[in-house]
């Protein structure tokens, strides 16, 4: 294999493809690559605020069976345990990172983040950023990333398939840009972090277009 374009290639910039790439940024090199207008993508829309255990007056064990119960089966009880055992973290990291979470007015209150209440949830656990949580989340994660210098954002590409190797391997994805020239971006690992569909097709070897300079 030719020297990789970086360590990690992520495909998607939604919330999970910009918190991997802040994630891994200080060991690994990182190349992102979202579309520069993003509207496609679930997260900027999210409105209503992300669940996590936070206040003192609420617990894992009731955020586990409220989750479950509004799953109604369908849950995998271990995926769901480990999402919510590692929410206040994940909460802290975002708060961490500069998301303008709204503040709680209430000088009673046991936590310095107004908390909601949504359907299914028997305690507040919802923190929020007014009613446009998921476009906070993005906008600051977006901030984070285009100040690390070990991430290359690449906003001119829409991915549309995976290259492989002659052992089967994936080594990176190739697209075209606005101008439909072909682009490939090697890398030693490949993360999709597209959201909920995605269609790739994976050609064996490294396609002839493909093949173009990055
Ligand atoms: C209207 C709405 C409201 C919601 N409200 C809430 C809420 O209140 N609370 C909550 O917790 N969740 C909410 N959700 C769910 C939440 O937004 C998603 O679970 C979350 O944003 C998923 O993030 P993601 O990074 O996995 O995917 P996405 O945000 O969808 O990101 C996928 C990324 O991949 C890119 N991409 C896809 N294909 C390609 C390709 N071929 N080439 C290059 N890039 C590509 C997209 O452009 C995008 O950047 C809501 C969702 C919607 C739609």
């Amino acid at each position: 294999m030719t020297t990789p374009t970086s360590d990690v290639l992520i495909i998607g910039g939604g919330v999970a493809g910009l918190t991997l790439a802040l994630e891994i940024a200080d060991h690994l090199s990182v190349t992102l690559v979202r579309p520069a207008q993003d509207d496609h993508g679930a997260s900027r829309w999210a409105q209503g605020g992300i669940a996590a255990v936070l206040s003192p007056d609420d617990d894992l064990e009731t955020h586990i069976n409220d989750t479950l119960i509004a799953g109604d089966g369908l849950c995998e009880t271990e995926a769901v345990r480990f999402t919510v055992t590692h929410g206040p973290a994940a909460i802290q990291w975002l708060i961490d990172k500069g998301v303008p979470f709204t503040p709680e007015t209430d000088p009673a209150a046991r936590y310095p983040y107004h908390l909601t209440r949504e359907g299914g949830h028997n305690a507040r656990r919802i923190i929020h950023a007014d009613d446009a949580t998921g476009r906070a989340v993005v906008d600051t994660l977006l901030n984070n990333v285009a100040q690390h210098p070990n991430i290359t954002q690449r906003n001119d590409l829409t991915i549309v398939g995976l290259l492989q190797d002659n052992q089967g391997a994936c080594r990176g994805a190739y697209g075209c840009d606005a101008h439909l020239q072909w682009r490939s971006l090697t890398a030693r690992y490949t993360v999709l972090a597209t959201g909920g569909a995605v269609a790739f097709t994976a050609i064996p070897p490294l396609p002839r277009q493909a093949a173009a300079k990055a």
